[in-house]
Formats: C-alpha cells, structure tokens, sequence
C-alpha cells in the first residue's frame, strides 16, 4: 500500500532521542500522529490534541499516512520555499505533519512502485480544500526540475488556477471563495527523465450559482482582475478571445438585468429594452429574435407555427435557464481550451499523480438541488474512502489469514444507493417525472418518492410543499426543499439553442452548435449527467492509489485562532476519522509481497543472500529474525508479510541503504 522509503540521503533525520525530545514536549503540543495517541478511543481526547496543536499554530496531524488539516484562517510561515526544501525526500515522521509531507511521499511512493496516485481531499465548504490543492501544487511545480520546455507547462498548469477561481468560484455563506465545481487534474510525471512535472487534466462537475453579492471584503478585485488577466495570456488567449469570453460574462450580467412587468393578461412585458441590447451587442444576436425568446415560446401546429406568450414567472425561468446555459457551456469550453493547452502528445512512461479538489458539503437554511448534487458527490466520496481504508484493509487482513477484530463502522453505501439506484433511487424517480407526459409538478415528485421509498431507513418526507432528505448517516443532515427540482433537472432552453447559435461572439457559437437543436434526443438531466460524470470520476480514482487530506473548519466565523469544539467534533464524526484511527492503530502500517520484501532486503541476511531458493515466505522468515524483527511487530500473511510499526520498516530501510 505505501511506503515510506527515504530517497535522499545526507539530510539530518531525526533520531531516536529527537524523538523522545520531541515527545516531552507532547503536553504543548499534542501528539503529531494520533496512532500514537494513549486514548486512542476517546473522541475527547482526539479533539484536545487538535485544539492544543491549533492553538500553537500547528494546523496538520496525521492518523498514519492520512493528514489532518485544521482551517487557521490566517496565513502561517509554513509554506515558503525554505519549507518546500525541508520536506524534499524525507519520511512521514521526520518532520512535524505538513501537507508538503504527504505530498512528497505519494511522488516518492509513486515512484518506487511506477504506479498511478491520487490525493484526495475532502470536507465541508471553507475547510480548506482547494487552499491544500494549491499547495500541492506549488510544491510539485517548485520540487521538479527546471527546462525550457517543464517551466512554460508548469507556469500553465499554475496560471489555470486563477482563471478557473475567477470562473469557477463564488461567494456563498460558508465561503468567500467557495468552488462550484469539481476538479480532478492528473499530474504527470516521467520518471525515466529524472521525475518531470509535465500537464494535467481537468475532470469537470459544475454546479450554477445565483446570488445578489457584487462585493466581498475579503477580494481585492482589482488585483484579481489583473492575475486573471496575466493568467489568461499564459494559457494562450490572445487580445480577440479575450474580448469574447469578457464579452459573454458582460452578456450574462446584463441578461440578469432583464426585467418584466406583467400585462392585464399576467403575461410578461419586457420593463426596459436597456438591457437586452446591450446583450444584443455583446452577443451579436439581433435583439427583437433575444426579445421573442424571452417572452414567447413558438409551438408547431399542424400547418403553422403558434407564438404562447409566457407568464411573468415563466419569463423569468427563462432568462436564467439561458444565462446559465451560457455561462456554463463558457466554463465548460474555457476548461477544454485550458486542457488543450496543457496536452502532453507523449504520455509513454508517465506515471502520474490525480488531485481532487471538490466542492464540500454545504446546509443552508433552505437547500435545493444544487445542495442535493453537491451533497452526492460528497456522500459518494466518503463511500470511496469507506471502501478504500476501513472496508479494503479488513477484507485484506480477512483474506490474508490475519488475525483481527473487526472494527464497526457505518457503510455509506446505503446513502449512495438511496440517491442512484437504478430505477429506485432518488435521481431516477426525478428523472421519470422529468420525461412523464403531463403535468409534473415538484409535488408529484414528493409524491412519488413517499410511494417509493417511504419505508427507507435514511428518508423522511414532509408535506409543506418540500421534500425532506434526511441521512441518518454520520454525514451533515441534508434536508432538501422539492422546489425547482424538476425545472433545474430538465434545464430547458426552449428554443435558445437555435437563437444564440447564430451569435456573433465566437465563444457563444462554439458552445452552441445549430445542430444540437435539430437532434431529437433527448439530453439527459443534469442529475443524471451529473451522476454520470461522479461514476466515471469514481472508476478513474479506484484505479489508482489513495492519500487522504481530510479538511477539517475550526469555526463557521471564518475567525483566526477560534477552535469551535462542537463544529470540529460534528466533522470528527461524519468524516469517520475515530474509525479511520481504529483500523490504522489495530492494523498493519505497511504489508508487502513476500517476493518484493525478499528482492529488496535479502543483501541484509547471508541466509537469503545473493540466491534463497525456497519458499519466499520462509526467506522472508529468516530474514526478520535475522534483523530481530519482535513478534509483535510483524505478522506472515498469505502472501504478504505486514509490519505494524513504521519505525521497524526505517529501520530496515537504513540498514539496507548502508549496505
Ligand atoms: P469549498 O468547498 O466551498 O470550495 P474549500 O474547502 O475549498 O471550500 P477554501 O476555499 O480552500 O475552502 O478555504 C476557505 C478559506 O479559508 C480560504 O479562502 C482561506 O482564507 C482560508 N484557508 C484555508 N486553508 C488555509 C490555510 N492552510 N492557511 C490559511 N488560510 C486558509
Ligand atoms: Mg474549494
């Protein structure tokens, strides 16, 4: 699973005696890894060692080879380029927790075994995510070596950063800066050229945003205009792509400005034409065809076409569900054209590093679709975690013969079922009264979910026009308000598609091709897209190895230095770190194949030493007892020798790197 090799010699280790050292100090400042922790049981214990360490600045702990990071909210001198040289190629335990730590042991570890790596990062919205993604990041960008060539992909691959934020995030109550999409890059990296840093990806799930906050304290929009504007020339917008893309957020804005007032009828009148041609301009699209679209939809009858006027609520519908459209659509293509810039032709011998940077849970006081999509993916991402760590490991030990007592924890399985199950979740009841002729309504949909799963564990309804979701699970209770789940499933566009797709503004018409409208398939829903996208982002990650960055938010003030303990406590628990911690105290810090195990290390016994030519896991055998492996400290599985401790296997390692 992970090694902690250490590659680079002639750097100060810590020794035993720092070690001790260190731990006098342990009343200050806690312990470093809760697998160390004297009551490893207690939830009470474990938030006193993260308050102690928070108070002394000392944001990160890890359980094992997962790190804990507590949001400071306040900038720490610990992310200079004098802290990225400490971490290079040193063990987990020979520096205080850092997230340079975790990541330069997932490039050494990807590097020893050649195999593909992802970082996961999760917790609630403004713990601290897409901070710890930066910072990984700029710890591979400075780490790697410099060329012509890495240098220009590297400046790219930091300058998508700025320019996906600027598009990409907003403010909400939780967060100033709050991501609305998923991001999964891939880092590439050659190893047979001496580790290089070469391009990522991008692997989108977008969320759309509304919201009346035109200013945040906290952003300096003028200093970010001029970074966005730098970073977009790095990943090769020229002066005229530019002009577009500021010219559809322009439209977008002024499209959100359209007003109507209702006729005697209560159908809508346009309150001003002001705005729509500033959209007409911008867009290129004539303004009476903008202005037909808003307030009419045209119905095919048999021989003519029929102009239905929309009501005032309608109209208003529809202006959003088009500025939507086309913001999400310019996000989608400015990612394409970001990818594009990063392509590497020569993916041979690459191995690479994922990182994941998500939106995070978020309750609100009314939660909608939106939350509903976000808490999924959240839910989903702590199932992966689930069945990496504690349901992995134990059916490892179970199918190796170990000797274990079971660790209990709940399988968020049954959550995830509950939203995606074939014809039975939640997404596909939605999605059928999406597509059921007549009139479906959000109540309907209450409807039919009470009919489906009113007798499930995890789901409650309440009839005042709004649907409960409750998870029982230890995740944040998501209560769901049913309003708008039909509309923002179906996102309509009416006949917008064809209207736009005659823009002017070459953006516009790339993300709007004529023949979209033409096809007669239906587009699925956006949940159903969006589980899509999850399902295949889900097999890309269990492909490859996991390292686990688990964000935790000190108070929802956004206040320095405050160590809310009821907060912190609730993501303890829904987060499943005292399980986490369980599984990694009870269990095995490292396991390797006997035959691995053996090529390695059998220059350290003259009885394995240069050929063992019986059974390896009698070598393996002798070879422990030869370097005084304790009984504890080791057990032989079937195939796998598993050593508890890490301190045995550096041991090891430093025997070996001196012979
Ligand atoms: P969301 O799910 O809403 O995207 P997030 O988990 O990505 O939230 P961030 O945007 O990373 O949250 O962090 C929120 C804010 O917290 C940052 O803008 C920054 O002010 C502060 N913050 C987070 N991590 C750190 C850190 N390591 N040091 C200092 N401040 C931090
Ligand atoms: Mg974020």
């Amino acid at each position: 699973m992970v090694s902690f090799f250490n590659f680079q010699k002639g750097k100060k280790k810590l020794g035993l005696l720092d070690l001790e050292g260190a731990l006098t100090a342990r009343d200050r400042v806690g312990i470093q890894d809760f697998v160390l922790l004297d009551a490893h049981n207690s939830e009470t214990a474990f938030l006193d060692n993260l308050k102690k360490r928070f108070s002394e600045d000392l944001i990160y702990t890890y359980i094992g080879t997962l790190l804990i990071s507590v949001n400071p909210y306040k900038e720490l001198d610990m992310y200079s380029k004098k802290h990225m040289d400490l971490y290079m190629g040193v063990n987990f335990y020979e520096l205080p927790p850092h997230i340079y730590a975790l990541a330069d042991n997932a490039y050494h570890t990807m590097l020893t075994e050649a195999n593909n790596h992802f970082i996961l990062i999760s917790g609630e919205s403004g713990a601290g995510k897409t901070e710890a993604s930066k910072k990984i990041l700029q710890y591979y960008a400075v780490s790697c070596p410099s060329s012509a060539l890495l240098d220009t992909v590297r400046d790219r691959m930091l300058m998508s950063n700025p320019v996906l934020e600027a598009f990409g995030n907003a403010k909400t109550l939780k967060n100033d800066n709050s991501s609305r999409f998923g991001k999964y890059m891939d880092i590439q990296f050659d190893s047979q050229v001496g580790s290089l840093f070469l391009c990522h990806k991008f692997l989108m799930v977008s969320i759309f945003l509304q919201g009346e906050c035109s200013s945040v304290i906290s952003i300096n929009d003028k200093n970010d205009w001029k970074t966005v504007r730098n970073a977009l020339s790095v990943v090769h917008f020229d002066d005229t792509d530019m002009e577009h893309l500021f010219g559809v957020i322009a439209s977008v804005l002024h499209l959100g400005n359209v007003q109507f007032d209702g006729d005697t009828k209560g159908y809508a009148v346009l309150n001003s034409n002001a705005e729509l041609r500033w959209v007409s301009k911008l867009t290129g699209v004539h303004v009476q065809i903008l202005h037909e679209s808003l307030t009419y939809k045209r119905i095919e009858a048999r021989t003519d076409e029929v102009l239905c006027p929309f009501t005032v609520d309608h109209a208003i519908y529809v202006r959003d569900a088009l500025a939507k459209a086309i913001y999400g659509r310019t996000f989608t293509w400015l990612v394409n054209r970001i990818n594009e810039s990063l392509e590497n032709q020569d993916a041979s011998r690459k191995t690479v590093i994922g990182l994941l940077d998500i939106y995070g849970f978020e309750v609100f006081y009314v939660n909608s679709f939106e939350q509903f999509c976000i808490n999924y993916c959240n839910e989903k991402l702590q199932q992966l975690f689930i069945q990496l760590t504690l349901k992995a490991e134990q059916e490892e030990y179970e199918a190796e013969g170990i000797e274990w007592e079971p660790v209990q924890f709940f399988n968020n399985k049954i959550i995830c079922d509950l939203v995606e199950e074939k014809h039975r979740g939640i997404i596909s009841v939605l999605d059928e009264e999406c597509v059921r002729p007549g009139d479906a309504t959000d109540l309907t949909f209450l409807e039919k979910l009470e009919e489906k799963m009113g007798n499930h564990p995890h789901f409650v309804t309440r009839r005042v026009r709004s649907l409960s979701l409750m998870s029982k699970a230890l995740s944040p209770l998501s209560s769901l308000c049913s309003t708008g789940f039909i509309d923002k499933n179906n996102d309509l566009l009416y006949r917008h598609i064809k209207e736009v797709s005659g823009s002017k503004n070459s953006i516009i018409r790339q993300c709007f091709l004529s023949d979209e409208v033409d096809s007669r398939r239906r587009p699925e829903t956006v949940a159903t897209q969006f589980k899509n996208s999850l399902l295949g982002l889900t097999e890309i990650l269990m492909a490859k190895e996991a390292w686990y960055v688990r964000c935790l938010k000190s108070n929802d003030n956004k206040q320095s230095g405050k160590f809310d303990d009821v907060l912190v406590r609730h993501q303890v628990k829904y987060l499943g770190l005292m399980e986490h911690l369980r599984v990694r105290r009870a269990g095995f810090a490292y396991r390797r194949r006997y035959e691995e195990f053996l090529k390695r290390y059998k220059p350290l016994c003259p009885a394995t030493w240069p050929h063992w030519r019986g059974v390896p896991s009698e070598g393996v055998e002798k070879l422990v007892k030869h370097l005084g492996y304790q009984p504890d400290e080791y057990k032989m599985g079937r195939t796998k020798i598993f050593i508890r401790y890490a301190r045995t296997l550096f041991a090891t390692e430093d025997a070996y790197e001196i012979c």
